[in-house]
């Protein structure tokens, strides 16, 4: 048996540490007594135990955390009968759903390797997806509807390091990996914890301004792409911490860099380019050219993982209208570190974006009171799937319309106007 190296090593202990804190304080903010549900890759194991640490210095009830291993999911792929891909741990993800109606605190940490499944069957990985996601849904709907406080952060895994980084060996890889996730966490500084405070107050200002135009749609306009988002009805902008319905206010992404809020799921016109690649689940979708007629997509392109896109986009009729529209300056310190993570919590970060799919009830006025019937009666849009890709560069301006139609300019070659 040979164990997978994780080159802790050569992962700044310091730095890490204060990774662990922020994602407890200021990613989480849990609160005395809270549980916390963790799930992690295996080569996480020592972010994981230092979270735990932190957790129960700030007074966690109990710590439980689920691991993921690549060769093992690798070995179903190989080996599993055709059925299994129908397959999905429902009684895993009620049993978390139970946990979060209960009042535990939901930490994931990503890491894994972002091209894991790309030699395998697109059918098999689709299935197996899909099955997943609805075996998932009564945990995801908690944590998408934003019941409890929840976070994620990164650990570089050896397997995504080497994706980033592929000229170097792997140890410099993940080394290198580790930096980047530190600086873009906001943990590379001697107060992560003031640092991600003056952070909040600049993405708040942002919203506000945003919240106070009222805008009726968005226009982007850049190199093969001309489109227009109409705004949900009662849409509301929201960026860097936010109140979850549990009255808890954390930061559910480290990193962020974005403000964000809910488009109309039918009234969404015109053409989209991608300006950076997608990794989905193991597949690496590029170049991606989409046309939107009253909020659906009607045809799709891709010159690498169309296939797989297609697959997606079929997951029900949500998966071809939007779910997000977020603006992130083309200066954020994602976008300036010129690094590629394959892993949409980062890259979603360098670059305004949009996301196929499920909506959240929280970009609403009053969200937290709105049914199913009246989001879905104000323009926001349900799915299985909530996927988001890169729309913005330095290249991409976007103009705000009012309900009169007077524009005002939003951003200006990837800049805030
Ligand atoms: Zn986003
Ligand atoms: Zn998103």
């Amino acid at each position: 048996m040979t164990i997978v190296p994780n080159f802790q090593t050569v992962v700044d202990p310091q730095k890490l540490e204060k990774l662990a804190e922020v994602a407890v304080k200021v990613g989480l903010r849990l609160e005395k007594g809270q549980d916390l549900v963790i799930t992690a890759p295996l080569p996480a194991l020592p972010l994981v135990r230092l979270i735990t640490k932190h957790a129960y210095k700030a007074g966690a009830g109990l710590v439980t955390t689920f691991y993921s291993d690549e060769e093992t999911t690798l070995a179903r792929y190989e080996h599993a009968p055709d059925a299994s891909f129908d397959k999905a741990s429902d009684w895993l993800y009620e049993g978390m759903a139970r946990a979060y109606a209960n009042g535990a605190a939901r930490l994931a940490i990503s890491g894994d390797n972002p091209m894991l499944l790309a030699a395998q069957d697109p059918a098999k990985v689709a299935r197996a997806n899909k099955a997943n996601s609805m075996a998932y849904k009564p945990a995801l709907e908690k944590i998408a509807n934003f019941d409890i406080n929840w976070n994620i952060v990164s650990y570089p895994n050896p397997s995504w390091a080497r994706q980033v980084f592929p000229d170097v060996p792997d140890d410099v890889a993940v080394g290198k990996l580790a930096e980047a996730i530190f600086a873009a966490s906001r943990v590379d500084v001697a107060d992560p914890i003031a640092a991600w405070a003056e952070h909040n107050a600049n993405l708040k200002k942002r919203s506000t301004w945003l919240n106070g135009e009222r805008f009726a749609a968005l226009h982007f306009t850049g190199p093969g792409t001309d489109l227009t988002v109409g705004l949900a009805d009662g849409h509301e902008w929201h960026g860097g911490a936010s109140t979850a319905k549990n009255g808890i206010t954390c930061n559910p992404n480290i990193p962020t860099e974005e403000v964000f809020t809910t488009p109309h799921a039918l009234k969404v016109e015109g053409h989209v380019s991608s300006t950076k690649p997608l990794s989905h689940q193991g597949t690496l979708i590029d170049n991606i050219q989409v046309k939107f007629e009253a909020g659906r997509i009607v045809e799709a392109k891709a010159s690498k993982g169309e296939e797989v896109l297609n697959k997606v986009l079929d997951t029900d009729d949500g998966a071809r209208r939007l779910g997000e529209v977020a603006l992130v300056p083309h200066s954020s310190p994602i976008s300036k570190s010129g690094v590629l993570f394959y892993n949409t919590l980062f890259d979603e970060n360098a670059s305004c974006h949009i996301a196929l799919g499920q909506c959240y009830s929280k970009c609403f006025l009053d969200g937290a009171s709105l049914s199913q019937e009246q989001i879905k009666a104000q323009g926001g849009n349900s799915s299985l799937i909530h996927i988001d890709w890169m729309i913005g560069s330095n290249q991409v301006d976007i103009d705000g319309i009012r309900a009169d139609g007077a524009r005002v300019a939003v951003m200006r070659k990837g800049e805030w106007a």
